[in-house]
């Protein structure tokens, strides 16, 4: 069985090299190469052919294929389908910033968590992604979009947390200063709430934002729209997102998508508030985006003002997120694993 070369980081590819009889610092001039976007061992002119032929033999490498890129006439936001080693495909948005290029990228082929209100577990979960290509999210949307990325939020298709072995992997690839030295305070990680896997987290002791996906303050409300919530619960919810706080010293960052009747009352505005309160958090109100299958909408521009009046009545520290690409679907919750044709 072939390796994926680009699964490894630098040290692991220098055991693998000390294995096939070959110097270890080749792994360092490897990785470069690899970071900087060659996918054919042939065009790593510095070593040497037989090194090139082992490596052939022993490691897949794979270019992702762009099937289509849109590109955003309101605001410029990119959004690409790309084709995966397999033929599954997954979208990835380029969105810019005045601070920067901002990258969105997917975790898994679909999802399993089934959210009643987005487009991306429609059809359910295929599998998760290898950090391989996770990484060429990153690294080919910046070379075909000729934007330099800068930060990185894994809020594409897929639940983080339900692939964490894989987008750990893929953190601390991005991360390493001899590769895209992305930093972790530039990457935000989002999660509809598998609080399982919070403890762990925290341990890793990474210095990213962890977003959670709140979308309602009572367990009646989060559960019917939410999944996850259902035996887990938004009071364990909360309880382990002050111990992320707590352990990590990172404040969490909560979405909260404003759908018309059904989270956005005055009742829902005053319980967040509550349930936020000594976390030192930040909500980020996003206006439901509309996807084709579901029938939600969101909130009317009266109830979103009354709602937010209430949270900064609270002192609550409140955004509302600036929708990009709203004429090419690349805004949240609308980035689907394949395009029906
Ligand atoms: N599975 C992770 C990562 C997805 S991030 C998570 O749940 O957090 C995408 C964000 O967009 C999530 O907060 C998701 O709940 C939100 N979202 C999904 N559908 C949406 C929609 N139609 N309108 C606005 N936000 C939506």
């Amino acid at each position: 069985m072939k390796k994926d070369i680009l699964s490894l980081l630098p040290e692991e590819l220098e055991e693998e090299l000390a294995g096939l009889g070959e110097p270890r610092y080749r792994a360092r001039q490897i990785f470069r190469w690899l970071s900087r976007g060659v996918r054919d061992f042939e065009e790593m002119s510095d070593q040497p052919k037989a090194l090139r032929q082992k490596l052939q033999e022993n490691y897949t490498l794979y270019r992702p294929k762009v099937l289509t890129k849109q590109v955003s006439r309101l605001d410029g936001t990119v959004k690409y389908l790309w084709e995966l080693a397999d033929g599954n495909a997954v979208e990835t948005v380029v969105m810019s910033y005045k601070h920067g290029n901002t990258v969105c990228i997917s975790s898994q082929v679909g999802c399993r968590q089934g959210c009643a209100f987005c487009a991306s577990t429609i059809g359910g979960l295929v599998r998760g992604l290898e950090p391989s290509e996770m990484l060429d999210e990153v690294l080919f949307s910046q070379l075909d979009s000729g934007k330099p990325i800068s930060n990185i939020v894994l809020m594409g298709i897929g639940e983080p947390l339900d692939n964490y072995d894989n987008v750990l992997r893929f953190l601390r690839l991005v991360n390493r200063p001899e590769g895209m030295n992305i930093g972790m305070r530039h990457i935000s990680l989002s999660t509809c709430g598998l609080t399982e896997r919070f403890e762990q987290l925290a341990e890793e002791n990474l210095q990213l934002t962890l977003s959670v996906s709140l979308h309602a303050p009572d367990d009646e409300t989060r559960s019917a729209l939410m999944p996850a919530n259902r035996g887990r619960g938004v009071e364990q919810l909360m309880d382990s997102c002050r111990r992320y706080y707590e352990k990590t010293g990172r404040r969490i960052s909560f979405e909260y998508a404003m759908i018309d009747g059904v989270n956005d009352t005055p009742y829902h505005a005053r319980l967040l508030a509550q349930r936020v309160r000594g976390l030192g958090a930040h909500v980020n109100l996003i206006p439901l985006n509309h996807v084709e299958e579901r029938q939600f909408k969101p909130s009317t521009p009266e109830h979103m003002r009354q709602f937010i009046r209430i949270l900064e009545d609270e002192k609550v520290n409140v955004t509302v997120r600036r929708k990009l690409g709203g004429d090419i679907d690349a805004s949240c919750g609308q980035l689907r694993r394949r395009r029906e044709q």
